[in-house]
């Protein structure tokens, strides 16, 4: 049996061919561009969709494998399995007198820096690593690899390849039909956007070597998912976007808070999300929060986990007052949940 899709919010054109243009001006495809409010001329539509989750993802099973390597090198992952979009934990055990500077983990082109865990009555050292698996990876195989350089050099010295399986997120569809003529962006608009694109993109490629966070990240705020991470955008027969956040409930003026402990990074009205609050976590991990109506920290500032950083809204392009939450990891966009659900 299919299911009439739920989503009924309507996408306009402008955005959909924001995030074409973006795509071929960034590595990635649009940063943000959804909860658009609909527009005359943006009838678009969603049509049905076969029936598939309609829930937010299932986490990934959690799987303990411990792979032995070359020189007393063992790593863990927190998962075998992961759906594309996902946090992967690598927990490496090396001998004791290793340093963090001397562990890495590479994966899909990238090098995730490894910082200490402290474990009581350990003889060994403790690092853990934190992997994005980028929304769009392809489905199966895959791998990441521990390296372990001598001290002082970048030389590897030991490399440990830990195997998982990127499977099928089901993220649900929204397929629209669409007139391409009907699209007017507005030049003024486009610059702004491209700069804005820059900007944030900037953002995410400098990566702090210092971790903020303790444990797991908590909601912005406790309320329900209105719109999951992860829904596909399919615009005449081809994926143009997605969502790359997850919608909270909240009314205007709720107040929204710090996932985590970090540093502000961003506080300013954005064309797509915005008032927008950018926090860095360290080690390349951020967390976005949209469409706020008033903003309560300033760039440059340290917040903590539940610290006030403003308040919901619909400003930018939505729909209607909610929180658009979104995570960043090494550039890749992650759902957010998965920092509440896998983080440590
Ligand atoms: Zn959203």
């Amino acid at each position: 049996m299919f299911k009439r899709f739920e989503n009924k919010r309507t996408i306009p054109m402008m955005e959909l061919m924001l995030s074409l243009m973006l795509s071929a001006l960034t590595t990635h495809i649009a940063y943000t561009a959804e909860d658009p409010s609909p527009t005359p001329e943006a009838s678009a539509s969603p049509a049905s969709s076969p029936a598939v989750s309609t829930t937010d993802p299932s986490p990934s099973p959690l799987v303990s494998l411990v792979k032995e390597g070359p020189g007393g090198l063992k790593a863990q992952l927190s998962a075998t399995e992961v759906v594309d979009g996902s946090v992967l934990l690598v927990t490496i055990h090396a001998p004791e007198k290793t340093k963090a500077s001397e562990v890495t983990v590479s994966y899909n082109g990238k090098v995730f820096q490894a910082f200490p865990v402290e474990e009581e009555n350990s003889k060994e050292s403790v690092f853990r690593s934190v992997v994005g698996v980028a929304f769009g990876t392809k489905m199966g195989q895959s791998s990441l690899q521990v390296e372990w350089s001598a001290p002082g050099t970048s030389r590897v010295v030991h490399k440990l390849k830990m195997p998982f399986q990127v499977i099928d997120g089901n993220y649900r569809a929204e397929v629209l039909k669409v007139d391409p003529r009907h699209v007017n962006p507005k030049k003024r608009d486009l610059r702004r956007i491209r700069k804005e694109v820059a900007e944030v993109g900037e953002i995410y490629r400098m990566i702090t070597q210092k971790k903020y966070w303790e444990g797991p990240f908590a909601l912005p705020i406790d309320s329900p998912i209105t719109s999951p991470f992860g829904t596909k955008r399919v615009f005449n027969g081809e994926m143009k976007s997605f969502h790359q956040g997850l919608d909270l409930k909240a009314a205007i003026g709720a107040p929204i808070n710090a996932a985590a402990n970090g540093v502000i990074v961003m506080a300013k009205d954005l064309f797509f999300t915005g008032n927008t609050v950018l926090i860095d976590h360290g080690f390349g991990i951020f967390t976005l929060y949209a469409h706020l109506s008033k903003l309560k920290v300033k760039k440059g500032q340290k917040v903590s986990k539940g610290d006030l950083l403003g308040l919901a809204g619909m400003t930018g392009r939505a729909s209607g007052p909610h929180l658009h939450w979104g995570a960043i990891i090494n550039r890749a966009k992650v759902n957010p949940m998965d920092l509440v659900r896998v983080m440590k």
